[in-house]
């Protein structure tokens, strides 16, 4: 595949997607939109405003009341989505470029998104259209009263760039599935995918008007969404900050209720029991090399057994050291750059922050400084629970490492930040794992004896994230009942 030649003929997406079709937007003024592997222009994109999310939201609205997918047959809308899935898969290539040249991921990782995760989880969302069942009470003689579910109506959604493509299918895969129409507003680094998807879902026989993509500035496409008064439900993904000042702005608009996916701290606790050191070592360093680090769920702390640390922390800076930035485009390249010049210098103030509170840095990755955004990975030891890179998430390639005795001192030090997303326990002892798996406050939790096989089921089971890592689930059946209004119906008399 020639990349480079595919990306001279990129078209590039830079208006809003309302009703099926692109028109301009209402703001006049642009921003623009940087490869961040060059740091070159790659388009100019419209900063949009209210009046985008007002066209966007109105008709939404009247796509939803007329009822042409609110009151489709599940069985309906599951086809439609099964067919944008393939739909996808077709057009794998040119989804995987626009994210790979936009926030800098490598091709190869970009096509597993578009080729492989995107299309998954749609056919996983499609299966569930038709099984929201809801309960009903003992029948008597004189009444029946049973459970339904309804769609919300209309779903505004708020993505962020770190898996343009996939952020996007999170949000618009149980939304859909469950009868919404939907305004999504992806991040202001790397919208093109997602309006793409909008069109080829238009294509896979979505009515017009049902997704809506509206690109722009959070600050005011993403802020008039959270505010309107006519959006029934919130669901946004990005940073606990940004999550923050949203659930503001629906408190002093409409209430709408929301759904939250946050930022993450993840550990690996690393007991002394563990099969094999160097599997073991590789996934560590997988954790924030993949991606970059720029994942929600990267486990960026290692808390492993003292009787461990030297060997471990010798195995992962090894394989850490070996990292090779590449450019995107080049298909064996497994590490590009972070996404923006923003992450770039919000990382190294991160890794100056670490030196300056006392942390040693075992592994201090180059920065390089213009002419691209790569930032090599850094492993730091003796991190104190108190210090700022253990406790923020930093959302790039470091790692903190920090030491245990007792089963409880791992727990603690698990416990010991504000985030609750994912957590991994490194153990061939069953009954510490349970104990660890229940004591641990994370959404979802892997309990694995050695590396080199995880579980492959994550698109099915349901999650919730705690603490500050937000609230809500979005996968398997419980993703759709969150896009779904709960109702009790009751018939009474003879
Ligand atoms: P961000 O919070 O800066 O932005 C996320 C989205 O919110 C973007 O579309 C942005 O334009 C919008 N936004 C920003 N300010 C806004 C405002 N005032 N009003 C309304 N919208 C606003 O996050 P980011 O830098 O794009 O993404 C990285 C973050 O996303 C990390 O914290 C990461 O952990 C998180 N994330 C979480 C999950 C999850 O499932 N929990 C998945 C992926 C990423």
């Amino acid at each position: 595949m020639h990349w480079k030649e595919l990306a001279s003929s990129v078209r590039w997406r830079v208006k809003p997607f309302i009703n099926g079709c692109y028109r301009p937007s209402t703001a006049a003024e642009q921003f623009e939109n940087i490869n961040p592997a060059t740091e070159t222009v790659l388009c100019h994109v419209s900063v949009g405003n209210s009046g985008d999310v007002d066209e966007a939201v109105r008709v939404a609205r009247k796509r939803f009341n007329d009822g042409c997918w609110s009151e489709a047959p599940p069985i309906r809308r599951a086809e439609i989505l099964l067919r944008l899935a393939s739909l996808i898969i077709q057009h794998r290539e040119e989804i995987a470029l626009l994210d790979s040249l936009e926030m800098g991921k490598p091709i190869q990782a970009a096509l597993h998104d578009s080729g492989h995760l995107a299309p998954m989880l749609l056919r996983s969302w499609a299966g569930f259209a038709d099984k929201l069942l809801g309960v009903s009470a003992p029948l008597s003689g004189s009444s029946l009263s049973f459970n339904t579910y309804e769609p919300r109506g209309v779903v505004g959604a708020i993505t962020p760039w770190n898996f343009p493509a996939l952020n996007a299918i999170y949000k618009l895969g149980p939304a859909l599935a469950a009868g919404n129409t939907v305004v999504l507003k992806p991040s202001e680094l790397s919208a093109s995918s997602a309006l793409k998807v909008a069109e080829l879902a238009i294509e896979a026989g979505l009515p017009e008007g049902v997704l809506n993509v509206v690109p722009g500035l959070g600050g005011t496409v993403g802020s008039a969404l959270a505010m309107h008064p006519d959006v029934d439900m919130l669901s946004f993904t990005g940073s606990t900050l940004t999550g923050r000042k949203i659930m503001e702005m629906s408190a002093r608009s409409n209430g709408k209720p929301m759904l939250m996916e946050c930022g993450g701290k993840s550990p690996h606790v690393v007991f002394n029991d563990v099969a094999d050191l160097d599997d073991v070592a590789e996934e560590i360093v997988q954790g924030i090399v993949y991606n970059q680090g720029q994942v929600c769920s990267a486990h960026t702390r290692l808390i492993v057994h003292e009787e461990l640390k030297r060997t471990m922390l010798e195995k992962v800076v090894m394989r850490a050291s070996q990292c090779r930035p590449g450019d995107p485009l080049d298909e064996t390249t497994t590490f590009g750059p972070l996404a923006s010049p923003a992450q770039r210098d919000r990382l190294k103030v991160y890794v100056e922050q670490g030196v300056r509170e006392g942390a040693k840095a075992v592994l201090k990755g180059d920065i390089q400084e213009s002419g691209g955004c790569y930032v090599l990975p850094t492993i730091f030891d003796q991190v104190a629970p108190t210090m700022s890179i253990v406790r923020e998430e930093i959302f790039g390639p470091v790692l903190c490492t920090q030491h245990f005795r007792t089963e409880q001192e791992a727990i603690a030090l698990a416990n010991g930040t504000e985030y609750g997303l994912v957590a991994t326990i490194w153990t061939r002892d069953m009954g510490r794992s349970k104990r660890l798996a229940h004591s641990i406050r994370a959404g979802a939790i892997s309990v694995r004896t050695s590396g080199r096989q995880s579980a492959d089921s994550r698109h099915i089971l349901s999650f919730e994230p705690q603490k500050a890592s937000g609230f809500g689930a979005e996968l398997g059946l419980r993703g759709l009942e969150s896009y779904s209004n709960l109702k009790a119906i009751s018939f009474s008399g003879t």
